[in-house]
């Protein structure tokens, strides 16, 4: 199967979202991010459409960071509509044949192991919706595996999934999403914060003003870089966002 990369030097996110628009419910990868920490970031604002134009309106797209050979991917899908898509679970089981260990060992084993959804070389889902039971005879008994088919297109072969399933210790539900704590009231994006509101409609270029007379020049110019690249259009509440964020560790590592 042709792999579904799209991958680029710079993420094409435009072509990403045409991408899975046209394939609602489908997972498509979207970039390959050389640091986790970027890739994470992203698949967490992606959601949201947080500074990602390509992704809204906000709760049209889901999106999850995975390893990936080169790097860590991220995978995104289309899910705007009436109709509710499958949900990805984060492990499968399967039977996989197991002849044992030992050198001497002759028999043919049957075990059930289980491993990520995730294909270990792409990170796309792996097609745990496609597992299908294959019935092979052996010393004139039957033994009954599990086959499935990823969509990416990447084999899994039984000897990489039993050691997976031995040595990848998965954890049974999600890490919880650290819920943000809010800027401590002195730092540079609380400042901003008190000041916003108790005036209206504060622009982020009066955000960067009040920073320099507090004596934060390099936060001040941050959001003025920032203000640049938005064509001006930023208001202070954004620019404490963007200074709160920069100083979390969600955040570490740069953004692309
Ligand atoms: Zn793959």
């Amino acid at each position: 199967m042709k792999s579904r990369s799209i991958y680029r030097a710079n993420p094409d996110h435009a072509a990403a979202t045409a991408m899975a628009r046209g394939e609602r419910g489908h997972w498509v990868m979207a970039a390959l991010y050389p640091s986790s920490a970027s890739a994470k970031t992203i698949a967490r604002r992606v959601p949201i459409a947080e500074m990602m134009p390509a992704y809204e309106p906000a709760g049209a797209y889901e999106a999850y960071a995975a390893q990936h050979t080169d790097g860590t991917a991220l995978w995104v899908r289309y899910v705007a509509g009436d109709e509710p898509v499958p949900v990805l679970p984060d492990r499968m089981s399967v039977r996989i044949r197991h002849d044992g260990d030992g050198l001497r060992y002759s028999g043919v084993g049957v075990i059930t192991v289980t491993v990520s959804t995730r294909c270990p070389q792409c990170g796309g889902p792996r097609g745990f919706d496609t597992v299908t039971p294959y019935r092979f005879p052996h010393d004139g008994d039957w033994c009954v595996v599990d086959r499935w088919a990823n969509r990416c297109g990447h084999t899994d072969w039984c000897d990489a999934v039993l050691k997976e399933s031995r040595e990848v210790l998965l954890p049974l539900v999600p890490a919880p999403v650290p819920v943000p704590s809010p800027p401590a009231k002195d730092s540079p994006a609380g400042l901003i914060l008190t000041a916003a509101k108790g005036r209206r409609g504060m622009h982020a270029q009066q955000a960067a003003q009040l920073l320099d007379v507090h004596g934060h020049g390099e936060d001040a110019e941050r959001i003025r870089a920032e203000l640049r690249s938005r064509n001006g259009h930023m208001s202070a509440k954004q620019a404490a966002d963007l200074l709160h964020s920069l100083s979390s560790p969600v955040a570490e590592g740069g953004v692309q």
